[in-house]
């Protein structure tokens, strides 16, 4: 395993000019295993710059569409190629179960098979406005992209926007996420040896403060895609108005399941034991509320103490259910919620702690019930694992509880009467609806949020629309009469 890591910049390996490197622990350890370059200015200038010529000189545009495809599927089989080694890095650098890196790999292939099968198939219209006149609408990429990538599913994330943007002709430089960025460059190397036009993908790293701010800034982007928390993302808002930049900005989440008197309790808690805890709770879309008919609270209570004591805690590479959180910041930060929590008046049914195995940064799993709307538990995301369950006797005033946060990433309802799940998912204010079951979906499935979880779509065919601008054609073609 490489324990240094330089920028990709314009199809190659660069140093900093900067000379600030970036130190990469191992958070089921807190040990330092690698570190890469940060990148400074000049950097960022470079690798926008390439971004330019790319785009100036047609790399991607210029090609046919099925061969930018072909492209993409050699991209997708040269990450699968080297599946293993990218998963390795990525259980390392997250600290996440093997298992699910080696799903988070696989995933983000099947982003450039996805997006490789729309690259003959973006059609623009024709108008018919009458009287001798040919109008159509071509879609034409933005230009330079520039995309800044959150550490939780920091390859996942990365590949879905590089795709779609590569399809539409965009040449992407990629701010990684200096608490995981490794994986990243061998994305990089994937689009290398899949041999990919100079300047299509650079791969910065560096601090979001520092690189992340002066790539936000940089005046020649056309587009940008933030993923990260809705204060980060305000503060890239603010940096790209004056410039009139476009973005997509996927951002937080308080996602809330409700569970309807008549649910079938096998998958309710079949549901709870995964998604609240998936990689710790580290999870945007993560099933962070519980909202429970009264009728059924006190057995769901006893289902969450059930499952949150069988869990086990421990290394990724031991493929434990609650893995660590990616820094101690981090775990101050979760276990700071859980105090909160009991403040206000919240009811611990199980953990609340740190657990201090192996100088790790684990938390223990834990759920409180009895918390209320106002509660800060119930409205601020922990991004830890940490489950609220709050209750409800009509299903009107689970629709108030659910869409009662500044959110609207993902919501849940657990019912057999489809006729009230159709109601719920109709009512309920969300990017992403689940029935009977958390996180469906795949490439094809279009993904982002509602409300201050951000806007604009990642994945399937209405991500294509946040990648491309629609130019009109009007053409006269009669011969004017005089
Ligand atoms: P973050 O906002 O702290 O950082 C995200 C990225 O922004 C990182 O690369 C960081 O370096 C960079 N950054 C930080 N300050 C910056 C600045 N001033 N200018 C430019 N870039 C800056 O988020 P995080 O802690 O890395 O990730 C967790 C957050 O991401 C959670 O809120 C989670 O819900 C969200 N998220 C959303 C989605 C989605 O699809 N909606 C997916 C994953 C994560």
């Amino acid at each position: 395993m490489k324990n240094h890591w330089k920028n990709f910049i314009a199809g190659s390996w660069s140093d900093s000019t900067s000379g600030d490197q970036i130190e990469i622990d191992d958070p089921a350890t807190g040990l330092v295993f690698a570190s890469c370059d940060a990148a400074s200015s000049q950097d960022v200038d470079r690798a926008v710059a390439a971004a330019r010529r790319c785009v100036s000189q047609r790399c991607l545009t210029g090609m046919a569409p099925a061969e930018r495809g072909n492209l993409m599927r050699r991209i997708a089989q040269e990450i699968r190629a080297a599946k293993f080694e990218i998963a390795e890095y990525l259980c390392l650098e997250t600290g996440k179960k093997l298992s699910e890196c080696n799903g988070e790999v696989l995933g983000s292939a099947s982003y450039f098979d996805y997006f490789a099968g729309l690259s003959d198939k973006l059609e623009g219209r024709y108008i018919p406005v009458g009287g001798g006149v040919i109008d159509y609408t071509m879609l034409v990429p933005y230009g330079v992209s520039a995309q800044i990538v959150p550490w939780n599913y920091p390859i996942g994330i990365a590949c879905r926007s590089l795709a779609a943007a590569m399809v539409t002709g965009n040449a992407s430089v990629v701010k990684s996420p200096e608490l995981a960025p490794l994986a990243l460059y061998l994305i990089a190397e994937a689009f290398e040896r899949a041999g990919a036009p100079e300047g299509s993908l650079s791969v910065l790293c560096g601090e979001g403060a520092k690189t992340g701010a002066m790539l936000a800034q940089h005046l020649d982007i056309d587009h940008l895609v933030f993923t990260g928390s809705r204060v980060t993302g305000g503060k890239v808002l603010h940096a790209l108005a004056d410039r009139a930049v476009p973005a997509i900005m996927e951002l937080g989440g308080k996602s809330p399941g409700i569970v309807l008197a008549d649910a079938d309790m096998d998958v309710v808690r079949k549901t709870l034991s995964t998604a609240p805890f998936k990689n710790s709770g580290q999870n945007c879309a993560a099933m962070t509320r519980l909202i429970v008919h009264r009728s059924r609270l006190e057995q769901v209570v006893d289902q969450v103490r059930d499952v949150l004591s069988n869990f086990k805690v421990g290394p990724g590479k031991d493929e434990c259910d609650i893995t660590p959180l990616i820094s101690e910041q981090q775990r101050q930060r979760v276990a700071a919620y859980c105090e909160g929590a009991g403040k206000e008046g919240a009811k611990l049914i199980f953990g609340g702690r740190t657990d201090d195995q192996g100088g790790g940064y684990f938390f223990q799993p834990t759920a409180f019930y009895g918390v209320t709307s106002e509660m800060q538990i119930n409205q601020e995301e922990v991004f830890g694992p940490v489950l609220a369950l709050l209750s409800f006797d009509e299903p009107e005033e689970a629709v108030v509880i659910a869409n009662g946060t500044e959110y609207g990433l993902a919501a849940g309802v657990f019912t057999k009467d489809f006729n009230m799940a159709h109601w719920m998912t109709d009512q309920l204010e969300a990017g992403a609806v689940f029935v009977n079951d958390w996180g469906i979906g795949g490439a094809g499935a279009p993904s982002g949020g509602m409300k201050r979880s951000g806007y604009g779509r990642e994945r399937g065919q209405d991500a294509i629309m946040d990648y491309v601008q629609v130019k009109n054609i009007g053409m006269r073609i009669n011969r004017s009469a005089s």
